[in-house]
C-alpha cells in the first residue's frame, strides 16, 4: 500500500468516528466503486490534490460548479474582496441585483428569480410554488431524475405505471410519496396517458431536460415538446430542473439548446461558482405567488450571501467569454471520443456521449436511451475502470450512474493524457 492511500485511509477512519460514513454527502463515500474516498487538499484549474499530494485531472469539477476550473484567480479575487466587507448581513444587497439582473439576462424564461443557497431547496420551493399557484397536490416526474432531496422527490414508481409512488428513503411518508407520480423519461405516451386521466389535478413536471443523475441521458426533443403542450392545455407548471445542465450544456441551458420555454426554472452549481447558491424563477404571474408578494412561503438566512454571490456572478461573467460554450463542449467531445476509441481498440462494450460541457461514459454496446437501458450497463466493467482510472492519476465520478463534466482549463494536452491512461485501463478490464 503506497504512503497515498494510507493517509487517506486514516482521514476516512477518524471521519467516521464522528460524521455518518465519514462523508457529508453519500456518493463521496465511495460506496458504489469500493475503495477509500480520496481526501482533498487543495485544488487549481483541472487538478486537485489528495491528502498525500497525489494530483488528479478532475472530471466531476465539484459535481458541476467548477466550470471555469478550480480556484480561478478571478472568482477568488472577487471572493476575498466580498469577504472584506463582512459575510453575511440579512439585509439586501446590491450584489443580489446584479446576480437576479444577470440570470434573468442569460435565461429569458426567467422573469423573477429567488436566490437560495442550495439546489435541493430550489427544486422544493419551486415544487410548493407550483402547488401554490396552481391549488393542486399532484405533481410528475421521472425515474432516475434527481431533484435534490425534498420529500415529495425521493420517490420512485409504485407498482403500476400510473399509480402514485413509493418513497425511495426511510422518513418520507406515504402520505406525501402519494401525490408524486413517476413517469419512465423519454416515455412520451405514459405523459399523454397521465394528463388524460388526471390533467385536472397535476400541479406540475419536473424533469432535467438533460439528465445527468443516471449517467448523461439526452432527452428526445418530443418528450419536451410533449410535457409543454400537455402542461399548457391542462393549466401544470412545466418545471426543468437545470441545476446540472444550467450554463453548462450551452449558456442558456437546455431550455435554449431545445428551444422550449418552461414556466420555472431550477438553478444551482455553476451560478454559485463553488459557493452555495441556488435559484429559482420563471415566468412573473408565477413568481408572484411567492412571499412577501404572494402566499406561499420560503425563506433563508444565507440566501444570496454576498460573498457566494460574488463568486457567482464573476463566474457567470467569466463563462460569457466568446467562443466559451464551443471550447468546452469541443473538449468534451475530444474526450468522449478518445475514449469511444480506446475501447473499441481494448475490445470492451462502451460509448459514451457528450452535452456541452457534461459526458456520460456507457458500458454497454449501444448508448442507453432511457432509465431501463442505463440500469443495463456493466456496473461492475465501470468500477475497475475507475479504479483503474484513480491509480493513474484520473478521478472520475465514482459511481456507473453520474455524468461527468469539463472545465474550461481541461486543454487537449489533459484530454489526451487521459485517452492515453483509459486505453491501458480499459486493456486491464477482462
Ligand atoms: N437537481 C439536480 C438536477 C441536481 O443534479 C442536484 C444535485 N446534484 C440537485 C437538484 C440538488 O442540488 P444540491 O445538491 O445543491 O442540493
Amino acid at each position: 500500500m503506497n504512503a497515498s492511500v494510507s493517509k487517506n485511509d486514516s482521514l476516512f477512519e477518524r471521519a467516521q468516528r464522528t460524521t455518518p460514513g465519514g462523508v457529508n454527502s453519500p456518493v463521496r463515500a465511495f460506496r458504489s466503486v469500493g475503495g477509500t474516498p480520496r481526501f482533498i487538499i487543495r485544488a487549481e484549474g483541472p487538478y486537485f490534490w489528495d491528502a498525500d499530494d497525489k494530483r488528479y485531472i478532475d472530471y466531476i469539477g465539484s459535481w458541476g460548479p467548477a466550470i471555469v476550473g478550480h480556484a480561478h484567480p478571478e472568482v477568488i479575487r472577487a471572493v476575498q474582496e466580498a469577504a472584506t466587507r463582512g459575510l453575511s448581513f440579512g439585509a439586501p444587497t446590491e450584489g443580489e441585483i446584479l446576480m437576479a439582473e444577470e440570470i434573468c439576462k442569460l435565461v429569458p424564461s426567467v422573469e423573477l428569480v429567488r436566490l437560495v443557497s442550495s439546489g435541493t431547496e430550489a427544486a422544493m420551493s419551486a415544487l410548493r410554488l407550483a402547488r401554490g399557484a396552481t391549488g393542486r397536490d399532484k405533481i410528475v416526474k421521472f425515474e432516475g431524475c434527481y431533484h435534490g432531496h425534498g420529500d415529495s422527490l425521493l420517490v420512485k414508481a409504485g407498482s403500476g405505471l400510473l399509480t402514485f409512488g413509493n418513497p425511495t428513503s426511510a422518513g418520507v411518508p406515504e402520505d406525501f410519496a402519494k401525490h408524486t407520480l413517476v413517469l419512465e423519461y423519454n416515455h412520451t405516451q405514459q405523459l399523454e396517458d397521465a394528463f388524460k386521466t388526471m390533467g385536472d389535478q397535476i400541479a406540475c413536471v419536473i424533469v432535467e431536460p438533460v439528465a445527468g443523475n443516471m449517467n448523461l441521458l439526452r432527452s428526445t426533443p418530443e418528450f419536451l415538446q410533449t410535457m409543454r403542450r400537455l402542461c399548457s392545455e391542462h393549466g401544470a407548471i412545466l418545471i426543468f430542473d437545470e441545476v446540472m445542465s444550467g450554463f453548462r450544456v450551452a449558456l442558456g441551458g437546455a431550455q435554449s439548446l431545445y428551444g422550449i420555454t418552461p414556466d420555472l426554472t431550477v438553478l444551482g452549481k455553476v451560478i454559485g461558482g463553488g459557493l452555495p447558491v441556488a435559484a429559482f424563477g420563471g415566468c412573473a404571474d408565477i413568481m408572484k405567488h411567492l412571499a412577501p408578494l404572494g402566499a406561499v412561503y420560503q425563506a433563508g438566512t444565507l440566501s444570496g450571501n454576498p460573498v457566494a454571490v460574488a463568486a457567482g456572478m464573476t463566474t457567470l461573467k467569466l463563462i460569457q467569454a466568446p467562443g466559451f460554450y464551443e471550447s468546452l463542449a469541443r473538449t468534451a467531445k475530444r474526450l468522449t471520443e478518445g475514449l469511444s476509441a480506446a475501447a473499441k481498440d481494448a475490445g470492451t462494450a462502451f460509448c459514451a456521449d457528450s452535452v456541452g460541457g457534461m459526458f456520460g461514459l456507457y458500458f454497454a454496446a449501444e448508448q442507453p436511451m432511457d432509465y431501463a437501458a442505463m440500469m443495463k450497463c456493466d456496473k461492475n466493467r465501470f468500477n475497475a475502470f475507475f479504479h483503474a482510472m484513480l491509480d493513474a492519476g484520473v478521478y472520475l465520478a465514482p459511481s456507473a450512474f453520474e455524468a461527468g463534466f469539463v472545465s474550461a482549463q481541461h486543454d487537449d494536452a489533459i484530454i489526451d493524457e487521459t485517452v492515453k491512461i483509459a486505453a491501458s485501463a480499459f486493456k486491464q478490464l477482462t
